[in-house]
């Protein structure tokens, strides 16, 4: 496998080279752009594995950038050096895979990019389960459901995606927030319970006969692949 290529989109020097040094010597390909717009030219002839975007950058914010290349489904995480941005990540649900903030270690940052990027390549479900039911693409973050795609949300395409790693488990509420709200500051209880209504909502749009999550009552919940 080639060496993944990370764009990293940083207007601070002194950030980029420590960025840059430690993600190389990780074995990654970096390409470094100081503002968005040169990053945008450049995305119309090829593409990076992973984007690392700055937030606050002198021509468009990483947020913009985000937004502007989100059709695209490549992985990718924010710095950001304030609390409020963070804020604004978390209550986004924009897709990022995750965020790093300033002042972070190095080590940390290739740790993250290593983590997303096995996360975006381990994406299919064993081929044993039923493939007409769903069907689960983690690197373009899409889960089919009766042959129709479900337009999920962040965290229920997280839930979906967890549940159908292990059909029939019970997972009780408390391990699914954990494995799944675990960038989230605040969380209750009823988080994974208001998301499954929703999950139930969409497939039930697409199938009404049929309802693959069940409730366990005192216990949790569980999916099902077949009817
Ligand atoms: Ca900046």
């Amino acid at each position: 496998m080639l060496p993944a290529t990370i764009w990293l989109i940083e207007d601070e020097s002194a950030i980029a080279q420590t960025l840059i040094y430690a993600l190389q010597t990780d074995g990654f390909t970096v390409r470094w752009f100081e503002r968005g717009e040169p990053m945008l030219s450049a995305l119309t002839t090829e593409q990076p594995d992973l984007f690392v975007f700055d937030i606050g950058l002198p021509d468009i914010s990483g947020f913009e950038l985000a937004r502007q290349v989100e059709a695209r489904n490549i992985p990718f995480l924010f710095l950001t050096a304030r609390s409020e941005e963070l804020d604004r990540i978390l209550g986004l649900e924009m897709g990022a895979d995750d965020y790093i903030a300033k002042p972070f270690s190095p080590r940390e940052v290739c740790a993250r990019v290593r983590m997303i990027l096995r996360r975006a390549q381990r994406h299919l479900l064993p081929p044993s389960t039923n493939p007409s039911l769903f069907t689960l693409n983690e690197l373009h973050g899409v889960v089919t459901f009766c042959g129709t795609r479900l337009s999920l949300t962040r965290y229920e395409f997280l839930l979906i995606k967890t549940m159908l790693a292990e059909p029939l488990r019970i997972f009780p509420r408390q391990l699914l927030m954990d494995l799944v709200w675990t960038d989230a500051i605040d969380s209750f209880d009823r988080t994974v319970d208001t998301h499954i209504k929703t999950l139930r909502a969409k497939m039930r749009a697409i199938n009404p006969d049929f309802e693959p999550i069940q409730t366990h009552r005192g216990l949790g919940y569980s999916i099902s692949l077949s009817e």
